[in-house]
């Protein structure tokens, strides 16, 4: 039977075109059509963005977007086998859906796309690691794109969204909060993939702010954070020591005790002491 998109059922294309799931590329694909324009529903109105999706596989996600009334999709994707299969769902909505076969690590996708700009993906889970790190560094954050709709391993999700006080609050949290509001917005069991992971996944919601929380240069918030979770279980004035000789005035000039660790440490704290270190 055709689905609401009069396209075939996923599983259909999969065995047509020869998808079998490849591990090197951490393909677990979404089939649930109703699954996947859930997720493109979370991502917000799609009808006046450009989307970016990376990772499309076989199309799930992607058709989901499209349903939902995406005005223009670019998705790329690494595994020319799946490029056939793509094809056939740009014919079925001529002029919204423009795939490229590349590495998302390897090109600036955003360049190719006009504000506003919404990223969705489900991606291997490293690779939307790395991605989420570079779309919350200049010069491709916020307000270059307008919100990330990705999948990630759960734990890794509650890393983002963490607050201080807990052991998932480190770098990613203060990096994802610090431009954006962070909301997991649904979790899946591993049987809503095909082939099933071995980890329950989440997938995260960030709206981009229109500006930073606290002011703070991003080069020295990144160091300076970095440094205190690297060694999250020290007081901050040995794990920070690398940072500035003098970091105990700095500190102090913070408002920071010198004893605290890291995971004790508030967004607005890192940027006071961001703006201490470089002497604002
Ligand atoms: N979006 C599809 C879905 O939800 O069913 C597929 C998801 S699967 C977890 C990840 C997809 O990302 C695969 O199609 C894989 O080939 C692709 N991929 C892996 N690494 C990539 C990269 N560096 N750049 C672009 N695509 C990549």
């Amino acid at each position: 039977m055709a689905a609401i998109d009069g396209l075939p059922p996923l599983r259909e294309v999969i065995a047509r075109h020869g998808l079998s799931a490849r591990k090197s590329l951490g393909q677990n694909f979404l089939l649930d059509l109703n699954l996947t324009a859930k997720i493109a529903r979370v991502a917000g109105d799609l009808s006046n963005s450009d989307v970016l999706e990376v990772g499309p596989g076989p199309g799930g996600l992607t058709r989901g977007l499209l349903a939902e009334g995406a005005r223009r999709v670019l998705a790329v994707e690494k595994d020319d086998r799946c490029l056939p299969a793509l094809a056939e769902i740009a014919a079925a909505y001529p002029g919204r859906l423009e795939v490229m076969n590349a590495d998302a690590l390897s090109i600036d996708p955003l360049a190719h796309l006009t504000p506003p700009i919404r990223v969705v993906a489900n991606l291997p889970y490293n690779v939307g690691t790395e991605l989420l790190v570079r779309w919350l560094t200049p010069p491709v954050w916020p307000p270059v794109w307008s919100s990330l709709t990705l999948m990630f391993q759960k734990e890794v999700a509650e890393r983002i969204v963490a607050r201080p006080g807990s052991k998932a609050y480190g770098r990613l949290a203060i990096l994802a909060q610090w431009r954006c509001e962070a909301k997991i917005v649904l979790t899946l069991p591993p049987e809503a993939f095909t082939p099933p992971p071995k980890i329950h996944s989440a997938v995260v919601h960030l709206t981009a702010l229109p500006e930073p929380r606290y002011p703070a240069d991003p080069a020295v918030l990144s160091r300076v954070v970095a440094a205190a979770f690297n060694q999250r279980r020290k007081m901050l004035r040995a794990s920070l020591r690398g940072v500035a000789p003098d970091i105990e005035a700095r500190l102090a000039a913070a408002g920071i005790d010198p004893t605290a660790r890291a995971e004790d440490i508030s967004l607005e704290g890192f940027c006071a002491l961001a703006r201490a270190v470089s002497g604002r």
